[in-house]
């Protein structure tokens, strides 16, 4: 099937872009998401506002020790960025475990993060960080906590009018590690079960724990039982075995034909506790 017709425009300044989406115009980042939906016409926009000629979009860059994000950078500049290894490395990793070597080229983390794709990799880390996400429009811009972000299945805190244009990671606490495991589709390389994590240790205990889930439910989450029973602990495979025990069972999984809801349950379980052991053990 084809797209249903629409213009397109590619402004070269963040001003002319925010001023057609004031209009109702449609952001293309990538298009590895938007496109296929056009092409199915499950998304129909009339003017399609072409992002990738928008100076500073795609920067990365070091900020009084904060990581900042432009959100045209694309999986593969995040994976491959010596600023985010050494800063961020939990983003790296996410983003090297994207789809393919093809989709890390063209997909960006702010087209991702907006798409809010109930199986995609970003939202985890981006939970687990505690990041800061920066919507601009033209009536100014606003900073939205990750855990205000996701707010449904392919549904954000992003308004019409407002584009996702920044990204800010705090820097973590001193000695912290992180891990993301990911139990993904075979074919496409979406998590079935992700699990992003951050963790250090203060006088022999967990004095930080942060653990982001994706791929279970309808939206990514902060699996914070499982975060509040850690914190204080000596961390051991014990803690971590009662710890993770029914991290998903608040959620309504999802149960389609890749995977079952109380499978995508137990296999969060178990890749919550491999990552939770990867970075405490
Ligand atoms: C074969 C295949 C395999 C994939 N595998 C994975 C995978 O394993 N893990 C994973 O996480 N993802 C995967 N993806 C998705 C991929 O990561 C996409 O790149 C991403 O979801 C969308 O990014 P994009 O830049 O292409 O956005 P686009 O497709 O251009 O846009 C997506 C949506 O976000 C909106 N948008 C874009 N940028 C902004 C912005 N800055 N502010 C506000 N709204 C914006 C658009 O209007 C649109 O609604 C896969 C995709 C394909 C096609």
């Amino acid at each position: 099937m084809i797209a249903t017709e629409f213009s397109y425009s590619a402004p070269d300044t963040l001003h002319a872009a925010l001023a057609l989406l004031a209009d109702g115009a449609k952001p293309l980042a990538g298009g590895m998401s938007l496109v296929p939906m056009m092409k199915l016409r499950l998304a129909q926009p009339e003017h399609l506002v072409d992002l990738r000629k928008v100076p500073g979009l795609s920067s990365i860059s070091e900020e009084n020790g904060r990581l900042h994000i432009g959100a045209l950078a694309t999986h593969y500049e995040i994976e491959s960025s010596d600023v985010v290894r050494s800063l961020c490395p939990l983003l790296a990793t996410t983003a090297g475990k994207i789809g393919d070597v093809q989709i890390r080229n063209v997909g960006t983390i702010g087209g991702s993060l907006a798409h809010a794709d109930p199986a995609a990799d970003y939202p985890a880390a981006i939970l687990a960080l505690d990041a800061t996400l920066v919507l601009s429009s033209t009536g100014g811009r606003r900073e939205v906590a990750a855990t205000d972000f996701f707010v449904d299945t392919f549904t954000t805190a992003v308004e019409p009018g407002e584009l996702l244009t920044e990204i800010i990671v705090a820097a973590s606490p001193p000695g912290a590690r992180t891990a993301y495991k990911k139990m993904q589709n075979p074919a496409s390389g979406f998590a079935l079960v992700g699990i992003a994590v951050i963790a250090a240790r203060a006088g022999g205990v967990v004095s930080t724990c942060r653990i982001g889930v994706t791929g279970v439910s309808g939206k990514a989450f902060r699996a914070t039982t499982a975060e509040t029973k850690l914190i204080g602990s000596a961390g051991t495979k014990a803690d971590i075995a009662e710890a993770v025990k029914g991290i998903a069972a608040a959620e309504e999984a999802n149960n389609d034909i890749h995977a079952s809801a109380d499978y995508r349950k137990a296999m969060a379980e178990v890749y919550a506790a491999r990552a939770l052991e990867a970075v405490l053990r």
